[in-house]
């Protein structure tokens, strides 16, 4: 099933062509709207006239989060506050967030993004969706919500937290679609067990998890707790919230909603475009927004890119699942780590629960690794000699994947935070040293 059937399935051709029409009418606005980019464009002597091809968005200069900062909160704008409907913000762990502005015509684009990625997933105007986002500054939630009123849906906007309530609701209002993120998903399906809720008596037939970074191992064991189908999407604030990419019931890769963004894969230093197929950078330009149109967004998020068409008949390009931000990459002892390497070895080890931490350390002049899994079975703490050949058997796996010796704790269950949200499972104390 199709939301915008013409716009997704779209030859190539046509498509690229209505991208660099696009490219080319969003460039020069910025440019003449947006002081920000005129200065950066004069700054390299760069015209809205020179870009003549989709290739020549390489010669855009790229934007920053820290470029939203420093102009917080409006500095960004293409259109007067006045023509603005709706902010958002990141969160923004340290300093002032990015504030983001949306039109009347940016909020219909990205529920239309949105419903595209809920039809291609299957969902429709029977759907009772439960968005377990937290709703607020962040666009997930809001952004979820839009999509499925979109396509005629039921939206229950019941927030995160408060947990045992939300199964409850699950239950008796009959929702057949969840939305959360992963980590969230993980609770609620655990609490639903303390509970004694059984999967059998919800109504639940597909699982909306986005928003953070979360391997296919995980999705496995929510699609195990629920017994559900589960869909992966991708998108940010800067660019538009949710929407950007989500996958289809192929279920190989998220399609990009190419007619709105122009994505890049670079190197992540020197930003060279890569070759179809290699992991760098994903680099994003809105090519259709009014409020806060960006050029060339570094996300930070590694990832591929395939433009074949895929099974379900689009032919948008498709982004294999983020396997992390730059941001989070570790560097221990030389080696790069990601957290979803971590990630996938313990979730497809059964005895060791799905929560973890990750604490990284410094010894002397030595990076330390410890990894902190739960024990899925509580009676296995009786037993040392078990527990002993459980550690060496997730140290040696760790070891063989990441090419790097990594002391592991196993942990009682439930003895490791839980998550309403993004989940945060990396410790670095070596940036205190
Ligand atoms: P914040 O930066 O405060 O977390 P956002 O909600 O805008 O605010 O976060 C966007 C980021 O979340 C993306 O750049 C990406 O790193 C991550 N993200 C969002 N969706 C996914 C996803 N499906 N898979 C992996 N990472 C994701
Ligand atoms: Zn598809």
């Amino acid at each position: 099933m199709f939301f915008q059937k013409e716009q997704e399935t779209m030859p190539r051709r046509a498509l690229e062509a209505l991208q660099l029409q696009r490219l080319k009418v969003v460039v020069a606005y910025c440019y003449d709207n947006v002081k920000f980019y005129r200065d950066k464009f004069d700054a390299i002597r760069l015209k809205p006239s020179h870009i003549r091809s989709l290739a020549d968005v390489k010669l855009l200069p790229v934007t920053t989060k820290d470029d939203f900062r420093d102009r917080y909160p409006y500095g960004l704008l293409a259109v007067p506050v006045d023509k603005i409907v709706r902010l958002h913000a990141s969160s923004g762990t340290t300093g002032k967030p990015v504030v983001v502005g949306y039109t009347k015509n940016d909020l219909e684009i990205w529920s239309d993004v949105v419903a595209r990625f809920l039809v291609a997933a299957g969902a429709d105007h029977r759907d009772i969706a439960q968005i377990s986002f937290g709703y607020g500054l962040f666009t997930g939630a809001l952004g979820l919500h839009m999509g499925f009123e979109k396509i005629g849906a039921t939206v229950v906007p019941v927030s995160s937290g408060n947990t045992e309530r939300q199964i409850m609701l699950m239950k008796d209002l009959r929702v057949t679609s969840l939305i959360s993120t992963p980590s969230y998903g993980l609770y609620i399906g655990e609490t639903m067990q303390n509970m004694g809720v059984k999967r059998s008596e919800l109504a639940l037939k597909r699982g909306f998890f986005g928003a953070e970074a979360s391997t296919k191992e995980m999705h496995d064991e929510l699609k195990r707790i629920f017994g559900i189908v589960t869909n992966d999407n991708y998108g940010l604030t800067e660019i538009i919230g949710p929407g950007v990419a989500g996958e289809c019931s192929a279920q190989d890769g998220m399609h990009i909603a190419e007619d709105h963004f122009l994505a890049e894969i670079v190197d992540r230093e020197t930003f060279e475009p890569l070759p179809e197929g290699e992991t760098g950078e994903l680099l994003l330009t809105t090519i259709t927004k009014e409020g806060m149109p960006v050029l060339r967004y570094r996300t930070k998020d590694l990832t591929c890119i395939t433009k074949e068409v895929c099974k379900c008949g689009r032919t948008s390009a498709r982004m294999r699942k983020i396997i992390g931000r730059t941001d989070d990459m570790l560097i221990i002892r030389g080696v790069n780590v990601f957290p979803s390497q971590i990630e996938a070895v313990l979730l497809a080890i059964p005895e060791a629960g799905s929560s973890y931490e990750i604490v990284v350390g410094r010894q002397g002049f030595m990076d330390t690794i410890e990894v902190k899994v739960e024990i899925t079975e509580g009676n296995l703490l009786l037993d040392y000699g078990l527990l002993e050949r459980l550690r060496n058997r997730i140290r040696a796996k760790l070891k063989s994947a990441l090419q790097l010796d990594v002391s592991v704790r196993l942990v009682e269950p439930m003895s490791l935070k839980r998550f309403e949200g993004k989940a945060k499972r990396v410790t670095d104390l070596r940036a205190k040293n």
